[in-house]
């Protein structure tokens, strides 16, 4: 069956951990593509670097924003291995395709993709294709043995061995390693920022997931939780600012869950300034020589602790995160939040469905009412926050009262936007396994129409309330529509467009915009700073 991987906008379905975008479109047909503009992206990182190369590599990324940073990773270890990248497919010695198996549709794109790289090779046989990523994990030797379709095999957690698999692949042997690991998270690899807008960037903190909500396929394909160490993500992201960078957005499965145990964090220690009880304390990552070496060293590090520390690099540095799981974000985390003016106003809290009934049968570990609850604590500690989530229609059993609970909860909940999908059975999950996918293609899709034009009207008044007021405003590029005008993001994650007014701001600058209109999708404003 066809899924429906459907966004309203003003988000892209694959960044489903991020943001939206400008203008998007909100009519069914144009919002079931994932983000056409990221889906099948090809990287040249290294494009203008003279370094004569062993060999050319081609990486095409689908899927969710952790797959795209995972791209990253794996051109940064090709690269020290001596692999140039190339956009250019007809001059790659290696294609990779990073894939995506959350619903069915990802994985047919992929093996379209595959069968026509397939016709390339007979053209070009020395040429070499490997599948990465999900796919490859919930595939294993399937995509070797049986379909012959590629050469290599790697999963989420093997990336280190690539090079060796490529030599393997060359001598003809089969180049397989979906191992998954307890300990991988890849924390000493600086990843090559690909295609990024030099503004903002996307730094992992975290691996796989120990939740088993029953529709999901990520714990089957990405393994066992596993936070990376602290320290190696502040200096990313102190790294990232030094260079140029004003926002960082933290990604993980279930970003709340972070929790890190330090040995030692080498050649630097915790320190600890303001701190008069846990509650204000305001931790950072210090230097050596100057700071004070505290009996905190082997403290377990928090969510709350990590954004704290994140935070305390630069107050011009904005600091992002995604997903939250309802069950996990604490009061910590929303303290912190508050207390941080560059910790964004804006929280992606995926409900799924309204109903408690489906909750438990998706084993989300909250009900309806608890839900709501979170909500409402949200908007009583920071009353300004944005909030986003994911839905998805017609799951094993859903009848109607189930949909009205969901739609009743998205009203509740006021999101700003949501990610919206329809269920799509996946082999292996739990729900594949105890429940029977038994609500038509049609009544999910009808469901879906419902929830997509219920988000609609919601964004819309979401957007009116802005009208009037005035924002705080990272400029991001051009508008894509008019040149003439700047594109940039408030602290909530709306999209803001305004003419540039013969200012001398450029893209990284933060300026004061007030709002004169809106679309269902995008802020429309003045500069109020000029
Ligand atoms: N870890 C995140 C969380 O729990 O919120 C979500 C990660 S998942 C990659 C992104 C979204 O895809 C989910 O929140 C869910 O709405 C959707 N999704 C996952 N499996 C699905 C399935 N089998 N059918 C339809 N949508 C699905
Ligand atoms: Fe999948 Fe649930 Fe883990 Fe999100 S929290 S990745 S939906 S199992």
């Amino acid at each position: 069956m066809a899924p429906g991987p459907v966004i309203l906008s003003p988000i892209p379905a694959f960044l489903y951990l991020c943001r939206p975008n400008e203008y998007e479109m909100f009519d069914l047909k144009e919002s079931k593509i994932q983000d056409e503009d990221r889906q099948g992206e090809a990287y040249a990182p290294f494009a203008s670097d003279p370094s004569v190369y062993r060999k050319k590599f081609y990486i095409e990324s689908y899927g969710c924003q952790m797959n795209f940073a995972d791209s990253e990773i794996v051109a940064s270890i090709l690269n020290k291995e001596g692999f140039g990248a190339t956009r250019n497919l007809e001059d790659a010695d290696l294609i990779f395709v990073n894939t995506c198996s959350i619903r069915e549709k990802a994985e047919q794109t992929v093996r379209k993709r595959l069968t026509e790289f397939r016709k390339l090779k007979k053209k070009r046989p020395g040429t070499l294709v490997g599948v990465l990523g999900c796919m490859a994990e919930r595939l294993k030797s399937k995509f070797l043995e049986e379909e012959r379709l590629v050469d290599i095999v790697v999963g989420p957690d093997a990336y280190r061995t690539l090079p060796t698999l490529v030599t393997e692949a060359e001598g003809g042997q089969r180049a397989v390693n979906v191992l998954l690991s307890r300990e991988e998270t890849y924390a000493d690899i600086s990843p090559v920022r690909l295609n990024s807008n030099g503004i903002s960037a996307f730094v992992s903190i975290m691996r796989g997931c120990n939740n088993m909500c029953s529709f999901c396929v990520v714990p089957f394909t990405r393994g066992r939780e596993r936070s990376r160490d602290a320290g190696s993500i502040v200096n990313e992201c102190r790294d990232l600012f030094e260079s140029g960078y004003k926002e960082v957005t933290l990604l993980g499965q279930n970003v709340d869950s972070y929790y890190f145990q330090p040995d030692t964090l080498p050649g630097r220690h915790l320190e600890v300034v303001n701190g008069e009880d846990r509650q204000d304390q305001e931790i950072l990552i210090s230097g050596g020589e100057s700071g004070r070496k505290e009996e905190f060293e082997d403290r377990p590090i928090t969510f709350a602790m990590l954004l704290a520390m994140v935070a305390e690099i630069s107050p011009l540095l904005r600091i992002r995160f995604s997903t939250s799981h309802p069950k996990d974000i604490t009061d910590d985390v929303l303290h912190t939040m508050a207390r941080f003016n560059n910790i964004c106003k804006y929280i992606h809290l995926p409900v799924q469905s309204g109903s408690s009934r489906i909750l438990q049968l998706m084993n989300r570990t909250y009900t309806r009412e608890w839900y709501m609850a979170k909500v409402q604590r949200i908007r009583e500690l920071i009353p300004d926050c944005g909030i986003s989530s994911d839905i998805i229609t017609g799951f094993c059993t859903e009848n109607e009262e189930d949909h009205k609970d969901t739609l009743n909860i998205m009203e509740y909940s006021r999101y700003d936007f949501s990610y919206m999908f329809f269920y799509s059975e996946r082999p292996g999950t739990l729900a594949h396994r105890r429940y029977k996918d038994d609500v038509p293609e049609e009544i999910k899709k009808k469901r879906l129409q419902d929830v997509i034009e219920l988000q609609g009207k919601l964004s819309y008044q979401s957007n009116k309330n802005d009208i009037g007021k005035i924002f705080e405003v990272l400029i991001e590029g051009e508008s894509k529509k008019d040149n003439n005008k700047w594109m940039g993001r408030t602290s909530q994650n709306k999209v803001i467009v305004f003419p540039r007014d013969n200012s001398n701001y450029t893209k990284g600058d933060y300026v004061t915009v007030k709002v004169k209109d809106c679309t269902q999708a995008t802020l429309l404003g003045e500069l109020v700073s000029k």
